[in-house]
């Protein structure tokens, strides 16, 4: 990283108890949410689109997560870092064509203002651009993030940002999927959810992370409920038994079953793993 931003140097925190108390170089409007809690995870976002946040992940288990404040959410307005009196944050591409980019000087300010008093270390803090050219996201990713202290994610619009952005800041390009959407805010809810699920604390009993998809490299087995028949169909016998050796050896050898027949790859790969055992 360079120190040629527009703000000024990080300072030291000050810790009040729970509260980090530091000194901002923007003005107060910026900060939208509640205040820092020390030590807790934390999802910096920058965006256009400020109040599409925490969108879904203000419902259900994220949402009781961030509510209690197991984890905590910051976004950024891009637009408060534009250019002017009307804030322009795009312009035309260099050399023609459709759409517009994201300008480097205004993305610039904005991740100076969402890095400082962040850890230098980008593992413990990863930078993030939503792009539909990065690696594929998955659960060995969110995983690695929910280890960090916390993550800022880039949302794009448009045709994107400006490259130079990317090349200075070193940010790490993830895509959600093959597909482009209009914007990173989806994308960035998705990764945001499936990390913060991870957090110890936000799922309690309520499920377990252990056996569920693509956290051994098998799909997980099918699952049934109430009423014990449906339409004619019986939920399996063994699952009714009580039997719980017989109820682990059903389960493992649908999910392998599963596996093999859906995704060929993953199956692949986990006959590797368990060969080098
Ligand atoms: N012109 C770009 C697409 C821009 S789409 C290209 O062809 O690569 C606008 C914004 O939506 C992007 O900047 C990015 O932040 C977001 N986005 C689109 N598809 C995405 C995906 N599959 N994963 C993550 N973010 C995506």
């Amino acid at each position: 990283m360079s120190d040629e931003s527009d703000s000024t140097a990080p300072k030291p925190m000050k810790s009040h108890g729970r509260l980090a108390v530091r000194p901002t170089v923007a003005p107060r409007e910026l900060m939208t949410n509640t205040p820092d809690l020390m030590g807790v995870w934390k999802a910096k976002i920058i965006t256009l689109f400020p109040e599409a946040f925490p969108g879904v992940l203000g419902e259900s288990l994220t949402g009781k997560a961030l509510q209690e404040g197991t984890w905590q959410l910051e976004q950024i307005h891009l637009r408060e870092f534009g250019e002017g009196k009307h804030r322009n944050v795009d312009d035309t591409p260099a050399g023609g064509g459709a759409g517009m980019v994201l300008r480097p000087d205004v993305m610039g300010r904005a991740i100076d203002f969402a890095m400082n008093g962040t850890p230098p270390n980008r593992e413990d803090w990863p930078l993030v651009y939503l792009s539909p050219r990065g690696k594929r996201f998955d659960q060995a990713t969110a995983k690695r993030w929910s280890k960090a202290r916390g993550i800022t994610m880039i949302c794009g619009r448009f045709e994107g940002v400006d490259d130079r952005v990317l090349f200075h800041y070193g940010i790490e390009e993830v895509s959600l999927g093959d597909f482009v959407l209009t914007g990173g805010e989806i994308a960035a809810q998705a990764m945001i959810d499936a990390t913060v699920r991870l957090l110890p604390g936000v799922l309690g009993n309520a499920e377990s992370i252990e056996d569920e998809s693509h956290s051994n490299g098998l799909l997980e087995h099918p699952q049934f409920t109430k009423p014990a028949e449906w339409r004619g169909m019986p939920i399996p016998e063994v699952l009714m038994s009580g039997h719980h050796g017989k109820i682990a050896e059903w389960r493992q050898k649908m999910s392998e079953k599963i596996t093999r027949e859906r995704r060929p790859d993953m199956w692949a790969a986990y006959e590797a793993e368990k060969s080098n055992k």
